[in-house]
């Protein structure tokens, strides 16, 4: 039996939202053993991301939910993208699902992985993350982040005894969130195990993991961590200066 993967994606209303929705939902499509669990970032879930998970005949396999990020911590407009926290809020109510639905009594093992709306994933990161062993935290190289092509684990025989990382090299564990999955058995052992809006700009990723593991227990994957199979993408905002030219335009028709 495959693993079930649990899936966590936060998503927010912006002019791209529904071409990354759309993407990323055909690869769901294509991985037969993923539950997906779509979060977003509103006060109550959207008819855009119901009726998309409708279409996609997604609904039996996923779990809409919303869970708004508090003003105090939600990133402006003209806020650099980096200067608060995202996704924080949505991951924690992803994570409280998976909590419920994984029944403590079944044998069946799975698999947690933070899926961010707007990133590649390749269907062979699937097939690799069904190979975490239970009680491991798998781990492999993502594309384009942290200001190199690939940032990636490195390895010393099997074992995992340090990372590539350019950009604050000295973060407990300085990988991406795309970069690693959870096997549900931990997210149950250590119900603590959560983000947080107190973890430093770049920590996600090292908050989580320090409850549930050590580096040298993390378990490559994709070919020893040669291969990539996740970018780390981000999608322009587009430019649309001439839709409010087109709505003035038609005030004046209209007048
Ligand atoms: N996100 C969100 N609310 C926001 C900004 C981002 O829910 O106000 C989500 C976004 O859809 C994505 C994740 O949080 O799934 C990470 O955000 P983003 O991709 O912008 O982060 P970056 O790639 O810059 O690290
Ligand atoms: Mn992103």
């Amino acid at each position: 039996d495959l693993p079930i993967i649990y899936a966590i994606t936060p998503t927010y209303a912006r002019p791209v939202q529904k071409a990354e929705l759309t993407r990323l939902s055909h690869v769901v499509k294509l991985v037969p053993n993923i539950h997906w669990i779509i979060i977003e970032d509103a006060i109550e879930t959207s008819k855009l991301v119901k009726s998309l998970l409708e279409r996609a005949d997604l609904k039996s396999r996923s779990t809409l939910l919303s869970a708004k990020t508090p003003d105090d911590f939600k990133l402006k407009a003209k806020d650099p993208n980096w200067s608060k926290a995202r996704g924080v809020e949505q991951r924690n109510a992803g994570l409280e699902v998976i909590r419920k639905r994984i029944n403590k009594a079944s044998s069946r093992h799975t698999i947690v992985y933070f899926m961010d709306d707007d990133n590649t994933y390749s269907l062979e990161l699937f097939q690799e993350m069904a190979k975490i062993e239970r009680g491991k935290v798998g781990v492999w190289p993502v594309g384009l982040v942290g200001g190199l092509m690939v940032e990636k684990p490195i390895l010393g025989g099997n074992e995992i005894i340090g990372f590539n990382s350019a950009w604050r090299p000295e973060r407990p564990f300085p990988i991406d969130m795309a970069g690693f999955a959870i096997s549900g058995d931990l997210i149950m052992d250590y119900p603590d195990a959560s983000f947080s809006y107190e973890a430093p700009r770049g920590y996600q990723e090292s908050e989580i993991l320090r409850y549930v593991t050590v580096v040298r227990d993390l378990q490559p994957l994709a070919n020893n961590c040669r291969s990539v199979l996740v970018w780390h993408t981000r999608t322009e905002a587009p430019k649309l200066d001439s839709e409010t030219k087109l709505k003035k335009d038609g005030q004046k028709r209209s007048d």
